[in-house]
């Protein structure tokens, strides 16, 4: 969960000053500097004195949340090894023993918040399986350590500032702010800028505890998400079956029409039933190709996308939020395929997509927007399904060598 925005017209006071001519330097040697800077942008942000002396001035540099967040894996899971790992069966048991623990709790945040409680329960599960895992990294630490890097400086020292103030205001202790590399604590792995903002005292016991109290984490999540801009009463989408000779150029988040019109041209779901008749606007999704399933999505989808802005991500706390309310699994069979495409197969790709007159955009090897849409449109003019899926055929064609094919799972946020 980024949050740039609130941040951006901070700038100038949150970049530490040592960095501004550092770029060159060994980051252990230039730490120590940096948090002399960071102890007065803490001080000019209000964090109490005794924070920015002893909390802030004793942070240690962690090399290994460096080296994590300059990792760009070459191989990821396909979307189907992805969605099959997130919504295991074991996963969808405990969803639903959990639903029933927390019933009263769930009914109650979904009357004042309008989220369901099998979505809440879906995000818990996703984010760290139930609390079962909450990651153990020290957090002011990998704040600090990211901080102090020039790449994404301004939007980590704005949450470490933030982490600082929130340890003061909540009286938590600092050693026991541990979460994932990147900041994200608790039950919903919530990074300090939506802890402070958006995280609630469910329990009623004075503190906002994301680490130890469960009903504090579900309450936060429901407040979040109806922040976000929850629809009530509306799914986030739901599995379809496309009919024979549809247009797949009109797939993609890009493009959305009325409920009526996908069921004018023959859109079902996916046990062969009418759509609803509902006023609703929706899109498409085919991650898989037009061989694989196919999804109808509304609004609360890109809600879920805005707590993480992966299509693989919400498509996952989706179909496990319907799993957990007692729904089967999905009808369409997931294409057995592995891997995604490599980072240097996509950047191929771009390559031949290029050369063939068609723009995809930065050629970074990630199959972003413009790749996709640049694919479905080399697709359409020779004569392929345009579903922006680059399978074995289109991979080959285009100069990409054939092999494992499939959406990103990780930072997928196209169409
Ligand atoms: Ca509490």
């Amino acid at each position: 969960m980024n949050r740039l925005s609130s941040f951006a017209l901070l700038s100038v006071v949150l970049i530490p000053v040592s960095l501004l001519f550092a770029f060159e330097s060994d980051g252990a040697e230039t730490f120590s500097a940096c948090i002399a800077d960071l102890q007065s942008v803490a001080r000019r942000q209000a964090v109490p004195e005794p924070v920015v002396t002893e909390v802030l001035g004793s942070l240690e540099y962690q090399p290994r949340v460096i080296e994590l967040d300059r990792s760009q894996p070459e191989f990821r899971q396909s979307f189907s090894a992805y969605l099959q790992a997130r919504v295991s069966d074991t996963r969808v048991r405990r969803g639903r023993e959990l639903l029933a623990v927390h019933r009263r709790l769930l009914d109650r945040l979904t009357r004042e918040y309008g989220v369901p409680g099998h979505y809440l329960v879906s995000f818990w599960g996703m984010e760290t399986n139930f609390g079962s895992y909450l990651g153990g990294m020290p957090t002011l630490d990998s704040l600090a350590t990211l901080a102090c890097d020039p790449r994404r400086s301004e939007f980590f020292t704005g949450e470490l500032i933030t982490a600082l103030q929130l340890l003061s205001r909540e009286g938590l202790d600092p050693a026991a702010m541990r979460g994932s590399w990147a900041g994200a604590m608790g039950h919903t792995q919530f990074m300090p800028s939506a802890y402070a903002a958006h995280a609630i005292d469910g329990d009623g016991d004075g503190k906002v505890d994301l680490w130890k109290s469960e009903v504090d984490a579900l309450a936060s999540a429901a407040n979040y998400l109806a922040r976000l801009g929850w629809q009530r009463g509306q799914r986030w989408g739901r599995e379809v079956t496309l009919p024979d000779g549809f247009a797949y150029a009109q797939t993609g988040l890009a493009h959305s029409t009325q409920l009526a019109d996908w069921r004018a041209l023959g859109v079902r779901q996916a046990d062969g039933s009418e759509l609803p008749t509902a006023e609703m606007q929706a899109s498409i999704l085919v991650p898989m190709g037009h061989e694989g399933p196919a999804f109808m999505v509304y609004a609360n989808f890109e809600v879920i996308m805005a707590w993480n802005r992966s299509q693989a991500y919400a498509i996952a706390v989706g179909h496990l939020a319907d799993r957990i309310a007692g729904g089967g699994r999905l009808t369409a069979a997931l294409p057995r395929v592995e891997s995604a495409p490599s980072r240097s197969q996509l950047r191929a790709l771009q390559q031949g997509l290029a050369q063939a007159g068609f723009d995809p955009g930065e050629p970074d090897g990630m199959l972003g927007p413009a790749t996709r849409a640049a694919l479905r449109a080399w697709q359409q003019a020779t004569g392929r399904v345009a579903d922006g899926y680059p399978d074995p055929d289109t991979l080959s064609a285009l100069g990409a060598t054939a092999g494992a094919i499939s959406l990103d799972a990780q930072g997928d946020d196209d169409q």
